[in-house]
């Protein structure tokens, strides 16, 4: 295998516009295509203000450059609030991106569920699955092709540990588990440093929603700081902070039947996309491990 059909299979890019870019949104996908990355997650989290001609456009940008879209949701999006018309609003926001992202051709919406608030963690839970249910039927009908992507959060006042995004993509029709391994680290106390942490997270999606879930894998990869209460901040390639990518990209080199996109969120956003990539690489080439730790 040639390294070209290999990042056909594994996908990185950043989180909206590379740093690196000024300039209009429809360009991005060109100017990734210049530095050897071929996925980018458009940024709609404020508010939802991509028009159907710009959509439509970018997807044409996209197609040519062969990028592969998703698009993140508004971070105003909470199906568990106490507040009645803020649930309302989060369903109408959701439906609007899951449009947006059906005229981009973009593969999956990801969105953070909610908070807890003074909920219990159950009741929270069930009520997200209960709006996204609801969510699932109606882009159904509409015709709408994105999957919905509730990401794993990294703040423990967010719904969103990894059981349960797990339990959402059981319940919800169209539905795949967004894995921001950050935020996995981060709220979990910093478990994923080994190929044996990687290892059991993917067997448990394997084994709870079946390989199909895992094959089709849309995470996001970034360097992290934490508290006890999880996620502080985001940080770079090279400081020696978690997650660990190697042994991931191990596993992604070895298992290929997976396919993966990654989409980075550091500070330095596509830096960081291309030195996982460059990870990859050596990796595959062979170069030694205890060379590569430096990237980390
Ligand atoms: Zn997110």
């Amino acid at each position: 295998m040639r390294v070209s059909d290999l990042f056909k299979r594994i996908r990185l890019g950043p989180a909206g516009k590379p740093i690196g870019f000024t300039g209009d949104l429809l360009k991005v996908p060109e100017f990734l295509r210049g530095i050897h990355l071929n996925a980018l997650e458009v940024q709609q989290v404020r508010r939802i203000n991509i028009t159907k001609d710009r959509a439509e456009a970018l997807r044409e940008e996209a197609e040519k450059n062969g990028v592969k879209l998703s698009l993140h949701a508004p971070y105003a999006i909470n199906f568990s609030s106490e507040n009645e018309a803020v649930i309302e609003a989060s369903k109408e926001r959701l439906l609007k991106a899951l449009e947006v992202a059906h005229w981009m051709g973009a593969k999956v919406v990801v969105f953070h569920p909610g908070y807890y608030g003074k909920r219990e963690p159950r009741e929270a839970l069930e009520l997200i699955i209960e709006s996204l249910k609801e969510i699932a039927r109606l882009a159904k009908k509409k015709g709408f092709s994105p999957l919905i992507g509730p990401e794993t959060m990294g703040k423990k006042s967010q719904v969103g540990s990894l059981d349960e995004i797990i339990e959402i993509v059981k319940e919800v029709p169209h539905s795949i588990p967004v894995l921001d391994f950050a935020h996995i680290h981060a709220r979990e106390g910093g478990i994923l440093n080994t190929r044996k942490d990687y290892e059991n997270l993917f067997e448990k999606i394997e084994s709870e929603l079946g390989s199909k879930k895992l094959k089709e894998l849309h995470s996001h990869f970034t360097k992290v700081e934490y508290t006890e209460k999880g996620e502080r901040r985001h940080r770079v390639f090279g400081e020696g902070v978690g997650p660990k990518f190697i042994p991931l990209a191990e596993i992604l080199l070895e298992w290929n039947d997976i396919k993966a996109t990654i989409i980075s969120e550091s500070p330095v956003l596509e830096q960081d996309a291309i030195k996982m990539r460059d990870i990859l690489i050596k990796l595959f080439r062979g170069v030694n491990k205890k060379e590569l730790e430096k990237y980390e």
